[in-house]
């Protein structure tokens, strides 16, 4: 069950408390000698309760297809590998790649990554040999700096059904967005497009004490779990984005001002949807509904 909205968990000084006393102490430990780079967005998880409560979220088994975004100083790795026995990890900081490998030597199937999540290609961990290949499971406690685009390609997997499941932590903000729906001030671009493709699950919000450095906001943490049959699919998901980021941006405009390059206010209305609303009225079905007339019906520059 969700607590996404019970008190959240403040990282005090009962941090290790439920978990062998040396777990947080060994991170810590790890830590020493690396200075924290905030052009990678470091803040390393230590406090032991909080890092049981990720993996028990994640729920780690052996014969999955794990990949880790930003291993960092192995903070979620250790348990995570500890329970399947296998791991892939992405990390952009070359500083901790040998500390990685080090520390996780005894692991055969750990295989770290040097590069940007950004531009990773993760097709590159699905068995293309299997009958069966396992999807991808992809965790991480996510640099805050490229939260959003990491997302966004990401949900691109999703599409090609190579995704099982993601768990991230995000900052709180970013969470309220993904989940946000019709009607408040979080519901947007990002939510749309993570809904379109996802169901949302906020699970628990984490208070900056959990992190070394502490950021100076709360984080949170999600999964997001791909849709098994879309429910609101459209013809051209590309479109659709298309016509959502046109919507939102510039917020406070109606559609009938901001999408009158795509769609004339008649047809929205034709559509069944009024043109004088603001972007944030609007469902996720909706704005597939005039995707898709927008996808069979472009309109010729002379027509606006
Ligand atoms: N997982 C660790 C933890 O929970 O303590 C570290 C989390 S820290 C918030 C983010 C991690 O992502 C850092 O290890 C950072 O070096 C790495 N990182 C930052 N940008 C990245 C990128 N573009 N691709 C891959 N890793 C990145």
């Amino acid at each position: 069950m969700s607590d996404f909205n019970a008190p959240r968990s403040t990282g005090n000084k009962r941090k290790n408390a439920g978990r062998p006393k040396s777990e947080a102490q060994k991170v810590l430990a790890a830590n020493a000698g690396h200075k924290a780079r905030k052009r990678f967005g470091q803040n390393f998880l230590h406090d032991g309760n909080i890092i049981n409560k990720i993996v028990r979220a994640i729920n780690p088994k052996e014969g999955q297809n794990l990949v880790e975004i930003g291993p960092g100083m192995g903070a979620i790795t250790e348990p995570v590998l500890e329970a399947a026995g296998a791991l892939n990890v992405v990390e952009i900081d070359r500083d901790l790649i040998p500390r990685l490998r080090t520390q996780f030597f005894n692991y055969p199937n750990f295989k770290v990554y040097e590069g940007d999540a950004l531009q990773y290609d993760f097709t590159q961990l699905i068995d293309k040999e299997a009958e069966n290949p396992a999807p991808l499971r992809i965790i991480g406690n996510l640099p805050y700096n490229i939260s959003t685009p990491l997302i966004f390609h990401l949900l691109s997997y999703t599409e090609q059904h190579l995704v099982q499941d993601m768990h991230f932590m995000l900052q709180k903000e970013v969470v309220d967005r993904l989940a946000a729906g019709p009607g408040t001030s979080d519901y947007g671009r990002l939510g749309i497009m993570a809904q379109y493709w996802c169901r949302v699950e906020p699970l628990f919000i984490v208070g900056p004490g959990a992190f070394n450095p502490p950021p100076k906001v709360d984080s949170a943490i999600v999964r997001l779990v791909p849709h098994e049959t879309l429910p609101f699919p459209t013809k051209d998901h590309n479109i659709l984005q298309h016509v959502v980021r046109q919507a939102f941006s510039m917020r406070r405009k109606t559609l009938r001002n901001t999408l009158k390059t795509l769609i004339s206010a008649e047809n929205i209305e034709r559509l069944g949807i009024d043109a004088g609303l603001r972007p944030e009225r609007l469902t996720l079905e909706e704005y597939v509904k005039i995707a898709d007339f927008v996808a069979e019906n472009p309109l010729k520059a002379d027509d606006q």
